[in-house]
């Protein structure tokens, strides 16, 4: 048997499950692609294009070209809206699927885990989230910027004029645990503060972070444009406030004057960063891997039992183009695996 006669399944039906995907199937391998929601694309395809007068290589863009490719290839058979409710391994794994309240048991001769990252949830930082409806996460605000494309204050359907970016939500964050930097969200903040300033002239933008992670090709030319453009402000606010005209007080410590500051905006954007997922936790244990190696925090590399790999933001938090080449990575192990699988079955 060679490796083109081979079936794998790919959990997770984001960029990262997507590519591995597309590359596996070009290869002649048969994959079972699960996604649990209803569509292809996962947190990637709910971003919107941050282009200003040119091409921010933001990499929204490059989903939709993977979702095309994989719905088309006859190697790839899509399961939406579906569920893995059990593995059991002999040679092969025996997956249970649930898809529609029905169930299939499906073999395959390896798994890949591309079940991506979980959002940070920030109720419960002192933010007004939840409470204010001003204050937006950056997933809430991209997704505004792709359905409409321009911003407006969810309050009142006003333009705002001034907006707040809060860096650094769930991420670096002593008190919660969350020691990592989620990588993605400086870029991806300061990208969409540009676009919405090239969409709506005269929007003032203020930056508050602790450090500006680099973002990719061309970063020092950017950032210093961007520092024209933006204002950065090295410092946390402690807090949000709702005014009586239905503005949002910060109040953050000022690292020139070295004194406490309060600023008003029409709206507050937290840039939440990226969480290990329950549903990553879960599939693991069924895969009867140790979790906390997928906990963002690990030190080493996951040790994975053999026919398992992962990919993509399941690992770690990484951006688009890195989840590529992550899938691609692990799209090249799982062929090598196969292959070397087919060469010992034939010497038996
Ligand atoms: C606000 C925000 C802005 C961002 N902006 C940028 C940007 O400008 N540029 C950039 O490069 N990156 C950006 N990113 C990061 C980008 O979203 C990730 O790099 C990318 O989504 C990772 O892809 P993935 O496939 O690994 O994971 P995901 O996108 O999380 O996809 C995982 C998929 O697996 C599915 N799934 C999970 N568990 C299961 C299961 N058990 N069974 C079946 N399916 C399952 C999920 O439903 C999902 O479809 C941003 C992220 C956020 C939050
Ligand atoms: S990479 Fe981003 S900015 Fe460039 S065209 Fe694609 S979606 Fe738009
Ligand atoms: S990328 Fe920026 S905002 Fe995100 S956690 Fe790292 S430093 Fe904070």
């Amino acid at each position: 048997m060679n490796p083109s006669m081979k079936q794998i399944m790919v959990v997770g039906g984001g960029i990262s499950g997507l590519c591995a995907a597309v590359d596996l199937a070009r290869l002649g391998v048969a994959v079972v692609l699960v996604e649990n929601t209803g569509s292809l694309g996962g947190h990637a395809a709910q971003l919107s294009c941050k282009a200003t007068d040119r091409c921010v290589a933001c990499g929204a863009c490059m989903v939709a070209e993977k979702i095309r490719r994989a719905t088309d290839d006859a190697n790839i058979r899509v399961y939406l809206n579906a569920g893995i409710d059990k593995v059991d391994r002999q040679t092969r794994f025996e997956v249970t699927l649930k898809q529609d309240r029905q169930i299939q048991r499906i073999k395959v001769d390896a798994v890949l885990m591309a079940s991506g990252f979980a959002p940070f949830d920030p109720a419960n930082k002192p933010y007004g989230y939840g409470r204010f409806e001003n204050v937006m996460t950056t997933l809430e605000l991209d997704r505004m910027l792709r359905k409409s494309g321009t911003v407006k204050r969810p309050s009142d359907a006003q333009f705002p004029r001034n907006m707040a970016f809060i860096q650094c939500v769930g991420s670096r964050d002593a008190t919660l645990g969350h020691l990592w930097c989620s990588k993605i969200c400086c870029g991806a903040a300061l990208r969409m503060a540009r676009c919405i300033q090239s969409r709506q002239p005269g929007v003032e933008a203020t930056f508050f972070y602790i450090d500006v992670q680099n973002f990719g090709k061309n970063f020092q030319t950017y950032y210093a444009d961007t520092q024209q453009q933006v204002r950065m402000i090295r410092s946390i606010p402690a807090d949000v406030i709702k005014t009586a005209d239905d503005r949002l007080k910060l109040s953050y410590f000022d690292p020139d004057t070295q004194a406490y500051r309060e600023a008003v905006f029409d709206m507050a954007i937290l840039s939440i960063g990226l969480m290990p997922s329950e549903s990553t936790r879960n599939l693991a244990a069924m895969l009867n891997i140790d979790w906390a190696g997928f906990g963002y925090a690990r030190k080493e590399t996951v040790a994975l039992p053999d026919g398992v790999f992962a990919a993509g933001a399941a690992l770690e938090p990484m951006s688009i183009a890195e989840s590529v080449l992550s899938a691609g990575k692990a799209a090249g192990d799982i062929f090598h695996y196969l292959e070397t699988a087919s060469q010992n079955s034939m010497a038996k």
